[in-house]
């Protein structure tokens, strides 16, 4: 038996940092600034805004989006060396990520360092950034390929230190929930930090992994609307937040009715469009065509959907095609105003599921039409002449 979640969950969102890396994405300003409003007004707890370190109009965003006095937090991501956290405190920011790697290729292929020193410096730049009365998330970066007693020793460093919360990163995505869950569970045993996690997508298991690592502790989910992020992308903010309260019953306080609208923009915004079969927000997530999903359906809802489309803004939508049966039939038509007998939608079938087939693609209004007029010359009555 599985116990109810113990902790609250915060969704701390990454879209304007870790989404804005996926390669051949990059927000404008004023977009920034819009997602940041908008993923205010769902009610994300956290909002990573950027990289102060990269320059002036990236400073000018982060600044554009502090002003607008927002009730999430804004946090600033920088590597842990005083410049970055310079460039951050200089844009206003309260509060400021620090990340470090810790896996050792990381830390001797890309920093050209050792173990010791990686603790060091988190040491000086928590020091330095709580010194200028930040609030401090320290990220391990590359987590899951460190070696864990030394994963460990970080975060111990990072709660010496004073820092108020550590990341674990699963960077290039090679984690399943069953390691991430013993990873986090581990450290939640020798830190008392907030723990949160980042997770990504490239075996398809960033959701599951951060959902792993909330039920062995972690209290914040790093996401991105849509999934957007490095390669494959980071855990989704939508799926997160759906799976959090349908399978936990947690409530993250999200306001999960406005999810579709923030994704539709970030989508035209990065220009990467939502998949059809997109987690919660594709535009077939909700539709049904098979004739035994359908009859379903059509008595109760809960038959065939697991999530209800109300809850995040969306409407189930029944289309025919080539496994449509007559009970879908007979209620497109009836959505258009016109009645069919049981006898008339078996008539119509064969010529629906043949233009179906030849157009790979479900049939709009304007196709029924003309199969019934083909059909049914006369036939069923409109619902304009019924009354
Ligand atoms: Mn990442």
């Amino acid at each position: 038996m599985i116990a109810p979640l113990s902790q609250a969950v915060f969704i701390d969102d990454t879209t304007l940092r870790d989404g804005e890396q996926t390669a051949g994405v990059a927000f404008t300003r004023a977009e920034k600034v819009r997602i940041a409003r908008l993923l205010d007004r769902l009610g994300v707890h956290q909002i990573e805004a950027g990289i102060p370190a990269m320059g002036l109009e990236e400073q000018r965003a982060i600044g554009d989006i502090l002003a607008l006095g927002l009730s999430a937090q804004v946090i600033a991501w920088g590597r842990a060396i005083q410049p970055d956290i310079d460039a951050a405190i200089a844009c206003g920011a309260g509060a400021v990520h620090v990340s470090l790697p810790v896996s050792d290729i990381q830390i001797g292929a890309k920093l050209k360092r050792d173990r010791g020193w990686v603790l060091g410096q988190l040491s000086r730049a928590v020091d330095y950034a709580k010194g200028h009365g930040l609030y401090v998330s320290v990220g391990g970066e590359d987590a899951s390929r460190a070696d864990a007693r030394f994963l460990a020793a970080f975060a111990r460093a990072a709660q010496a230190a004073g820092a108020d919360r550590l990341r674990i990163c699963d960077t290039v995505g090679i984690w399943d929930p069953f390691r991430t869950y013993d990873a986090v569970f581990s450290l939640a045993r020798q830190t008392t930090l907030a723990l949160e996690i980042h997770t990504h997508n490239d075996l398809g298991l960033a959701t599951a992994n951060a959902l792993a690592a909330v039920r062995a502790g972690a209290s914040y989910v790093n996401t991105t609307v849509n999934g957007l992020g490095e390669r494959a992308g980071n855990a989704a903010l939508e799926e997160v937040v759906m799976a959090l309260k349908v399978i936990e019953g947690s409530d993250t306080g999200i306001r999960t009715g406005r999810m579709a609208a923030l994704c539709r923009f970030v989508a035209d915004a990065s220009g990467r469009p939502i998949h059809p079969s997109k987690p919660v927000v594709g535009s077939g997530v909700f539709a049904h065509e098979s004739g035994i999903h359908v009859d379903g359906l059509l008595k109760d809802a809960r038959t065939y959907e697991g999530l209800s489309p109300a809850d995040v803004g969306a409407r189930h939508r029944i289309v025919l095609g080539k496994h449509s049966g007559t009970r879908a039939v007979r209620a497109c038509y009836a959505r258009m105003g016109v009645f069919l007998s049981r006898a008339e939608a078996e008539t119509l079938l064969p010529a629906i599921r043949g233009r179906a087939v030849a157009r790979k693609a479900p049939l709009a209004d304007a196709d029924l039409a003309a199969i019934r007029r083909e059909a049914l010359p006369g036939g069923a009555v409109p619902m304009e002449s019924a009354g």
